[in-house]
Order: structure tokens, then C-alpha cells, then sequence
């Protein structure tokens, strides 16, 4: 049977309790942990197939990257070389670019186009200490291409060593085609792509992106509800560029996450603080597009609200998929502490997921992090380059 053993740890910062174990060691067999403690306990009957050092550095959990938009063909650099001369996001969209632009190119691609690219990014992104991905579909907005990116996420389920999450986002906007008659596009919707992605069990929730020129509050609860009955839990793309009460749809909505929320109001952050619903910010966005305003999570937090962190890497607003970085945006712009900022990119997004995960403990899946670093807050401070030794998923070596 495969065994690991991982040695000479400074720190293990399980994200469980005692949160840190000093001189510590770590035994992973059959993908999960088997035992964790003080390197001086470690028990002598333990048979390693596989010894590796941590070299004195720290040993954390693999990171959740809860929200990413990581299977798209085309790229949008072209926008970014024209805001930078000043251009907005407006006019961009309505010369072609924006989300729309991704469309074109996602429908032209053939899934064996998507998923290479697709597992390329993963495979960067894991490099960095992302070991757990949501994907959405979304860049279809037609029953062919949403499947076809549902197949990709699917091939990435089953190819990838660590885990991948994936979501439906057919309401991410009203494509063209239907833009004087958004009804039939909600009947597709509702009558052909929901039932027929259900059937795959590739996506275990349903997104709608609730905002002007997006779908209306009315529109989305008619979308979540149906979902919520063939089996899908609900996230929300809410609030971003106004309050639109999102905030509150999802607590009504018994969401697992709302997600943007930089307009999100105080009523809406009470009704998610009751409900449970974790708010998950996306301060790299914020930072790429220039965006003087970021999501309120420290009146989430103080409000009661759990906070994730996700990089939302997306070809247009955030090309980015470092979730260290998006932890340093989210302490030096949203005012969280480096304990919170970490608690957001592990077990707050695995609330945001639903799954067990985020923190090392007997018993769970040995997705973890060898970091050649004093602490496991030195990569947030020495930000934009990545301390990552060593990844291991499912007790194996991958880096
Ligand atoms: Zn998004």
C-alpha cells in the first residue's frame, strides 16, 4: 500500500485544533492522513513506501479555490492593453469584447481544445498550492457548448489528482441571440440545459448572475428554485456593481455562498450571517479592473458572516489564479487579518463547497502544502512569487 511520510516540519498548521503543531510530522496512506503529531511521538510501527523532508518548513493544507471560471478558450489581452489607455468596460463590451467575446471563442473551440488549455491552468495553479478547484461552465449560453464544457469539467474530475467541484452557470448573461426575447432563453434554461446537465452529476450546483444586464432577482429565484428540485445547491453571482439585494436572495435561497458582494448592504450581510451562507469576496478582480472598491468583509466578519477568498480566474476581469495573492489584496485592501485571510482560502471555502476539506486531520484526504517558509504567513507578505516545495494529493507527490 502507498505511504507517505512527511518529516522535519517546523510548523503544521492543521487549520483544525491546536491549530499549530511544532516539530511535527505527518503519515498519509491510501490518500488520507493516518496520523499527525510531534515528530518525537511518531509511533515506530509506521512503514513508509515514501519519506520526504519539509527541510524545516511549514506544512498546511492544500488551498480551495471556490470560485474560477477555468475552462474558456480565446484570451482577452487585447482589453487589457485598451484599458490601460483608458478605455472602459463599457465601451469594450459593446464593441464585442466582455464576456460575450469568451463566448464565441469557448462555442468554436472542440473539448479537446478546452480541456488542454483548461488542465494547463490547473496544472500552474496547483504548482502555486491549489489543490481543490470549483469550475463553471457559463461561456456556452447554448445547450451544445454548456455541455461540452460540462464533458470538460468532467474529464478534469476524473484526470486531475485533486479535487475539482463543478458548477452550472448558464445564467451568466442572456446571449445575444436571445437579447429580444430573454423568455426563451429562460424556457432552455429551465426545460432542456438544467435537466440534461443534472443527468451528468458533473455539477453539483447552480450559479445565476444576478445583476443589471445580467438576470433579475425575480428570474434568478425561478432558476434556483427549479434547480434546488433536480438536486443542485445554489451560489450566486450577487451585488458586484449595485446593491441588488442578492446578499439576501441567497440567505432566502438557502445558498451556499453569495459571491462578488462589494455593494452588498448591512440587511443583506445580517440575513447571511443567520442563514449561514459563506460570502466569498474576489479582491483580485477589484485590483485588475482598477476598481476603487472592494466587498466589505470586515463587516461580513464582524457581522457573523464566514469569509472565503477565491481568485474568480477569468479570462477577462482576472486572468489570475495565485490565491496567495488574492489573500494579499484581501488583507491590505478589505482589512482582514493573515489568520482570517487563511482560515478564507481553506476552510471557509470548503464550507463555500460543501466538503470535507481545508484542514489536515486523521482520517481526511492528504491534499497538503510543503512550504519552504518560516511561517505560513511569510508567502502573503512576500507576495507575487510563489513558496510552494512540494504538493501532495491524495498522499502522493506531484510538485
Ligand atoms: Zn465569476
Amino acid at each position: 500500500m502507498q505511504s507517505l511520510l512527511i518529516k522535519n516540519i517546523a510548523r503544521l498548521v492543521t487549520m483544525n485544533s491546536p491549530k499549530v503543531i511544532t516539530n511535527a510530522a505527518v503519515f498519509c496512506e491510501a490518500g488520507k492522513v493516518k496520523w499527525l503529531g510531534a515528530e518525537k511521538d511518531l509511533p515506530q510501527n509506521l512503514n513508509a513506501t515514501e519519506t520526504v523532508s519539509a527541510e524545516g518548513g511549514v506544512v498546511m493544507p492544500g488551498l480551495i479555490d471556490c470560485h474560477t471560471h477555468l475552462v474558456h478558450a480565446g484570451s482577452r489581452q487585447h482589453e487589457f492593453n485598451q484599458r490601460s489607455q483608458g478605455v472602459d468596460y463599457l465601451e469594450i463590451a459593446k464593441a464585442g469584447g466582455g464576456i460575450l467575446s469568451t463566448v464565441l471563442s469557448t462555442r468554436k473551440a472542440t473539448a479537446e481544445q478546452l480541456y488542454q488549455a483548461a488542465n494547463e491552468r490547473l496544472k500552474n495553479a496547483m504548482k502555486l498550492g491549489t489543490t481543490t478547484f470549483e469550475i463553471k461552465t457559463g461561456y456556452g449560453l447554448e445547450l451544445k457548448t454548456e455541455l461540452k464544457m460540462v464533458e470538460v469539467i468532467g474529464r478534469l474530475q476524473k484526470d486531475f489528482p485533486g479535487r475539482v467541484h463543478g458548477t452550472f452557470l448558464g445564467a451568466h448573461v442572456v446571449p445575444r441571440e436571445y437579447k429580444n426575447n430573454r423568455k426563451a432563453y429562460l424556457r432552455l434554461l429551465l426545460e432542456q440545459m438544467l435537466p440534461q446537465v443534472a443527468e451528468t452529476r458533473v455539477c453539483s450546483a447552480c450559479d445565476v448572475f444576478v445583476e443589471e444586464g445580467a438576470f433579475t432577482f425575480a428570474e434568478a429565484k425561478q432558476i434556483c428554485t427549479f434547480a434546488k428540485e433536480l438536486g443542485f445547491e445554489i451560489r450566486l453571482h450577487v451585488d458586484q456593481f449595485a446593491d441588488g439585494k442578492g446578499g439576501a436572495l441567497a440567505a432566502e435561497l438557502g445558498a451556499l455562498d453569495a459571491d462578488h458582494l462589494d455593494y452588498v448592504s448591512a440587511e443583506s450581510i445580517a440575513a447571511m450571517a443567520k442563514a449561514n451562507v459563506v460570502g466569498v469576496a474576489l479582491p483580485g478582480e477589484s485590483f485588475f479592473t482598477g476598481g476603487k472598491n472592494y466587498p466589505p468583509a470586515r463587516k461580513m466578519i464582524d457581522a457573523g458572516v464566514k469569509v472565503a477568498i477565491a481568485t474568480d480566474y477569468n479570462p477577462g476581469t482576472n486572468p489570475n489564479y495565485n490565491l496567495w495573492l488574492a489573500g494579499t489584496i484581501a488583507a491590505t485592501q478589505m482589512q482582514m487579518s493573515l489568520d482570517e485571510v487563511l482560515q478564507a482560502i481553506t476552510v471557509n471555502a470548503a464550507q463555500a463547497l460543501k466538503i470535507n476539506a481545508g484542514k489536515i486531520q486523521v482520517g481526511e484526504t492528504a491534499d497538503l502544502i510543503i512550504l519552504a517558509a518560516a511561517d505560513e504567513y511569510y508567502p502573503l507578505y512576500n507576495y507575487g512569487t510563489s513558496h510552494v516545495r512540494q504538493v501532495i494529493l491524495a498522499g502522493k507527490c506531484c510538485k
